[in-house]
């Protein structure tokens, strides 16, 4: 997938925008307070591009070097989880994967890999270990 960078004019339009502030959202839900130093920031995708995310004004956001370390980290998950969901919703999977106990069923049509062949034949019934019985 080829990236799309922000142009020059969207870049410069963030930035002006942003008046040397980073547009970052900590966790508390407020924004960051770093003040923007030459070098010290990126103009980034609020929205990864590799999520569809378009290179636009309203996606970008300028963020210091924390924030954006931090995005990105997130972006990673959300781009992997994305791929992950992809892959399941389209039936790509791992040939050497084995399924995982209680996770998701098996496609059908393919039998569950056993460590043993099933049992064809009932057991005789249990007896108790401490049920007296009389020596025959
Ligand atoms: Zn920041």
């Amino acid at each position: 997938m080829a990236r799309t960078n922000f142009s020059k004019k969207v870049q410069r339009e963030a930035i002006k925008r942003a008046a040397g502030q980073c547009e970052g959202l900590l966790s508390t839900g407020e924004r960051c307070s770093c003040r923007l130093q030459v070098g010290r920031f990126e103009v980034d995708h609020v929205v990864p591009d590799a999520l569809g995310g378009p290179a636009v004004l309203s996606n970008a956001q300028v963020l210091c070097t924390d924030c954006h370390d931090r995005k990105t980290a997130n972006d990673r998950r959300r781009i992997d989880k994305a791929r992950r969901q992809s892959d399941a919703h389209h039936g790509v999977r791992d040939p050497h994967a084995r399924p995982i106990a209680g996770g998701q069923p098996l496609p059908p049509g393919r039998p569950a890999r056993r460590a043993t062949a099933p049992l064809t034949k009932s057991l005789p019934p249990r007896r108790s270990l401490y049920s007296q019985r009389s020596p025959s």
